[in-house]
Formats: structure tokens, sequence, C-alpha cells
């Protein structure tokens, strides 16, 4: 077996506890081996007055629009989607992806995040991205009926299920993968329920956008009767794989629906302030038992990957929320981003025990605004920065060795997004 030894730090128990303890990695399984005192290993990361941690995850992304970060800003979601961000999806390129991914990934590992799920377009390049980058990460087709024929629309969810099944286990099992119907509004009622029941058929999720903004809730509710998370469930969305983003705008039957069901929520803060689009229930759901993580959306609409804005965004949002400033504490803010993220994907990951995937990021806390250490899980929450994370490890391999990325070419990823970014809105016109 060759090992890995993180040495000399405090780890994050899932409890929220922290305690004194090394941590040994078995580099052939990805998985942690063991945790205690002075474990000596093949291969050692040196921890000394770190916080250990479960690498962050990131359950709800568009990666490759990095590119679009900072393109169009300060719009609703409708006319934001319609006027600035599917005019210029329309103009992407394949090698569009990859250099977008890679930006979006080379961001993640720098900011302690070791898992994404991610919708979007050609993602047989984002799963190279990911094959190099070494990261996990769930990954599906973003199928969209609107402004389609009927066959063209079908094809797009045919394409969805068959992506899902190519590259479900890809880059030694770090890649899994799930069947993507954009939203409850955005693809026909027939395609939603073929997507439901192709991914079940797969043995994969469905997972999709949901209650995001009142534009989509009374639409559904006038023409149906019903509320969207339970036409969902009509539908066969709402298994226990299953997970939507969003749930802004959810009534109680639909939050005992999801619990019920075992249905996932993927929290989005930042991207629900940036379009204005309402606060979610958080402490409503997690009293509730629904399963919830964290996500920050697109770059263009957060406008950033750093999942420790997001911690941040959730605790403060969700108090602002609930009129309670003891909703969405610290620890179910820093448990959303990792074993509450984890679980809505159905990985034995964002935990520091033996057994689980060993997915972690050394968060170095020798800085003013980590000083002094009165809570380190409240400086999770509170205080710390993506900038803060030391090194980064993902199913026991080194990412990040001391702020070095070890996978990617940094400088080359950056130059390479930057000119397809200008590209690409070249091409589109804007
Ligand atoms: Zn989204």
């Amino acid at each position: 077996m060759a090992t890995l030894a993180i040495r000399g730090g405090r780890i994050l128990r899932s409890d929220m506890t922290v305690t004194e303890a090394d941590v040994l990695v078995d580099r052939e399984t990805g998985d942690i081996v063991e945790l205690g005192a002075e474990l000596a290993g093949d291969d050692e990361l040196d921890a000394d007055g770190d916080l250990v941690m479960p690498g962050l995850v990131n359950a709800h992304t568009h990666v490759a629009m990095t590119l679009l970060r900072g393109h169009a800003d300060d719009k609703s979601l409708d006319a934001w989607l319609r006027e600035d961000i599917w005019p210029v999806e329309a103009a992407l390129e394949p090698e569009d992806i990859e250099a977008g991914a890679a930006l979006g990934v080379l961001e993640m590992i720098r900011s302690g995040t070791t898992t994404f799920a991610d919708m979007y377009f050609e993602i047989d390049r984002t799963a190279d991205v990911v094959e190099r980058a070494g990261t996990r990460a769930m990954l599906g087709h973003g199928a969209i009926s609107a402004g389609k024929d009927d066959a063209a629309a079908r094809a797009d969810i045919e394409e969805s299920v068959a992506m899902a099944r190519q590259l479900d286990g890809a880059a030694d099992g770090r890649i899994s993968t799930a069947v993507m119907p954009h939203s409850l509004t955005t693809v026909t009622p027939e395609l939603l329920e073929l997507a439901a029941a192709e991914a079940h058929d797969a043995g994969v999720p469905v997972h999709y956008h949901a209650n995001e903004t009142l534009d989509e809730v009374e639409p559904i509710v006038e023409e149906r009767g019903q509320r969207p998370v339970e036409w969902a469930r009509d539908l066969g969305l709402c298994t226990e794989s299953d997970f939507f983003a969003h749930g802004v705008h959810l009534d109680d039957r639909e939050i005992d629906l999801l619990a019920r069901t075992g249905t996932g929520v993927v929290h989005c803060p930042a991207s629900n302030m940036k379009l204005a689009s309402g606060m979610a229930p958080v402490q409503r759901l997690l009293d509730s038992g629904v399963p919830v993580g964290l996500g920050t959306d697109g770059a263009a609409s957060n406008n950033d990957l750093d999942l420790f804005d997001e911690l941040r965004d959730a605790a403060m949002l969700g108090k602002l929320a609930a009129g309670d400033a003891s909703a969405v504490a610290a620890p179910d803010a820093v448990s959303m981003a990792t074993a509450g993220g984890a679980d809505v994907l159905g990985l034995n990951a964002g935990r520091i025990e033996a057994g689980a995937r060993a997915d972690l990021a050394v968060i170095d806390l020798d800085a003013p605004h980590l000083t002094p250490e009165h809570d380190l899980v409240s400086h999770l929450a509170y205080a710390a920065r993506g900038s803060d994370v030391r090194h980064t490890v993902c199913d026991g391999e080194v990412l990040m060795r001391d702020r070095e990325v070890l996978t990617l070419d940094e400088a080359a990823v950056m130059e390479r997004a930057a000119a397809r970014a200008d590209g690409l809105l070249e091409r589109a016109g804007v």
C-alpha cells in the first residue's frame, strides 16, 4: 500500500469538533485509513498549525461558465438568460468548454473544493479536465426543450442519457453522472418524465433546477393546480437519489415531500441574491431532515467558485430568511458544504473518518483574519477564504501542495481561458 500522511494538524470531525490528529491515506484505494498520533506515510504533507477539513463539495455549478464571468451582471434571471447567456452559449465550441472547465477546476482546487456537480454541454471535455486535474465530479449534459422543435428536444434528452451512461465511473471512478434536464419549466413534461425513467434505469440520479424564481413557480401552480415539487414527484423526479438546485420558493407541503422522498436540494445563496431570486428556507429544510448541499451555480451569476464565500452567504442569508440570528449556525453551514453536499451526491466523502474518501483541504490558520482561535468552525463559516487553503487532496492524491497546483499548469490555463473567452464573445457578436 502506497500511503500519504498529513501530519501535525488538527482535524475537523463530522460532529464539528476539532482534535489533534494525523491522517493516513491509502493512495491506491483513495480512502482514509487511520486517524491518530505520529502516523508515518511514504509521502507526507506538513499540516503543522493547520486545520485539516473535508474537501468542499460544490453540488451545483456550470463550470465552463467561468468564461462568462463578468460578461453580464445586474439583471433578473429571465432577462439575463435570454439576452446575455443563451445567445453566447449558442456560439460555444468544445474547446471553449475545455478551457472554461480547466479554469473553474483550477479555481476550485485552489480554494479547497474537491468535488463538483456540473450541468453543461460537451461534458466529455469537462470529463477530460477532471481526469487530468484529479478532482471528483458528477457530470451531466444539460438538456433543454425551450426554443427547439420536438425532435431536437427529444434528441437533447437522449444525449443527456447517453452521456450519463458513457461517462459514469470514468477517471478511475472519480466521475459519476446524472441525467440533467435543465428545469421544470424549460423542458416539456413528456421529456422530464422520460429523463427520470431513463436515469433510474441507468442507475443514476436526475438533477435539475426547480423553484428558483416565482416566475417558475406560478405558471405551474396555475396550469396544474399543484406545487412544482408535487408535480416533479408525479413525473418521477423525486426519488432518494435525485436532487435539484435552488428551492428558493418552497411551501411546507413541498418541504415535507422532499423529506419523505429523500430528494436533495442544493442551496445557491450567492446566485439567489445576485439574481434577486429570493431567500431559500434553509433552516426549515434542515429541521425537516431534507438533504441540503451548497452550490456556487455558474461563475456568471456568483461570480466566483469559492465555496467559503458560499458557506458564509448561506449562514448570513439563512438568518435573514428565518428572521432569526440563530438560524443556519456556523456548524450547519460548514456541514452543508462538506458532508451535506456529499450526501446529496451519494458519495462516501465530506467526512474525515476511516473508510471515507480521502478528499481533504488543509487550511493555513496563520493569518490576521483567522486570529485568535476561539472557535475554528466559526472561522470556517465567517472568516476563512479560499485563499487560506494550503494543500488540497482528492482521492488520496495531492492536487495542491503549499499553494502550488500540481496537476494543472496555472498560467497556461488562465491564458487559454482568457483567449477563448474573447473569441467566444466575438463569435457570438456581443
Ligand atoms: Zn444552475
